[in-house]
């Protein structure tokens, strides 16, 4: 069976030497000596200075909007993975959608303007499958408007150009570090601040809003990553080179058999930072058609994923349906081909064959 993706099991010894260490120590959890490497290492990668973790990326986002004081309206996309929107909503605020572009499938910054008003607090896009959004444009609305900006960079590890990785916009971005991630913690999540005054915040709201020995300074949350987490992400991490380069070189092969077919459209990235090659999603003509290639390619044991579907507007539990066509139209006739380091090149031809023969 192939599924949309796989998860990436580092080398055994490397984990097993980790898990020594642990039985060694005793400390399982409760900021150990692990969790803190791991969170040096992943500055260190990425190129950031205040990165938190936590047990995963739906915690990241709601502890992120709890330090940032959100309140009321959050304007986001509806083109996205279900946790954007109901973290909002488990929090008490109030999801509004803006449209995103058809060929980038970010949030829109045109539709974005139009949503603002005296009650919003925050703009929270999302860079959809680690597609770099217009982050300039959007830093630009925040300040003018005196908002807060929270990407959620779910797929997006290891974004970035010459200058600066992508985690370094706006006021945080979180991570998740969910198994079928393409780095992972089995299941984890970070959130980077731009501000230490914020990380500090979040260090004490994620281990109870205890500040020291008695005493309890806040209404804390327990969503503490543990030391058996950290193990699995500094054998992943230590392994990321290989892992980036054979996603790339499956993504390549892809690219270079459907760029060319008038009949699909392929998601528009921005050149202003590198891709990180974690989803190959493709847009067919017809609703029809991607449900026959699908079936199609089902009766064969693959699975490509409907990644995303519903559009986000229009889950049963909102109040009031507003409208984004351009979300709703690309939710029927997209797949995420599945991807990940050791696909078979003979499984894509496959793969590949279904789609020409139906989009001729
Ligand atoms: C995976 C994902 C999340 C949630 O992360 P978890 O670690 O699974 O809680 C949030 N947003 C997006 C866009 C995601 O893809």
């Amino acid at each position: 069976m192939i599924n949309v993706t796989k998860t990436y099991l580092p080398d055994k010894r490397k984990y097993q030497a980790y898990v020594d260490k642990i039985f060694d120590s005793g400390w399982i959890t409760n900021n150990g000596s692990l969790v803190n490497e791991l969170e040096r290492e992943l500055c260190r990668f990425l190129n950031v200075k205040h990165l938190v973790l936590v047990s995963n990326g739906t915690l990241a986002l709601q502890v992120a909007y709890k330090v940032l004081g959100l309140k009321n309206e959050v304007i986001t996309t509806p083109f996205s993975f279900v946790a954007t929107t109901s973290s909002l909503l488990w929090e008490h605020l109030t999801p509004v959608f803006a449209d995103i572009n058809p060929d980038s499938f970010n949030i829109d910054v045109q539709q974005v303007v139009q949503k603002i008003n005296s009650t919003t607090s925050a703009i929270l896009p999302v860079h959809v499958f680690g597609n770099a959004c217009e982050v300039e444009e959007l830093e630009k609305i925040c300040t003018a408007h005196n908002i807060k900006l929270i990407f959620d960079a779910a797929h997006a590890f290891d974004v970035k150009n010459e200058k600066r990785n992508i985690l370094s916009y706006g006021d945080a971005s979180i991570l998740s570090f969910h198994a079928t991630k393409i780095f992972h913690t089995i299941e984890g999540g970070a959130i980077i601040f731009k501000r230490k005054e914020d990380y500090d915040r979040a260090k004490l709201l994620i281990n109870f809003g205890i500040s020291g020995y008695d005493k309890v300074d806040t209404v804390g949350i327990n969503c503490k990553m543990n030391e058996f987490q950290a193990a699995m992400g500094l054998a992943v991490l230590s392994e990321m080179k290989e892992i980036a380069d054979k996603r790339k070189e499956v993504w390549m092969r892809y690219y270079n058999r459907l760029q060319s077919q008038s009949k699909i459209k392929l998601q528009s990235i921005n050149p202003d930072f590198c891709m990180n090659y974690a989803y190959f999603p493709v847009v067919f003509q017809q609703e029809e058609i991607t449900l026959n290639i699908q079936r199609e390619l089902n009766k064969m044991e693959i699975y490509p994923r409907r990644y995303f579907y519903p559009s986000l507007n229009k889950l049963d539990y909102l109040h009031g349906y507003q409208p984004c066509p351009v979300s709703e139209n690309l939710v029927t006739r997209i797949l995420c081909l599945p991807l990940f380091g050791d696909l078979e090149a003979s499984v894509q031809d496959q793969i590949i064959e279904v789609i020409c023969k139906n989009t001729i």
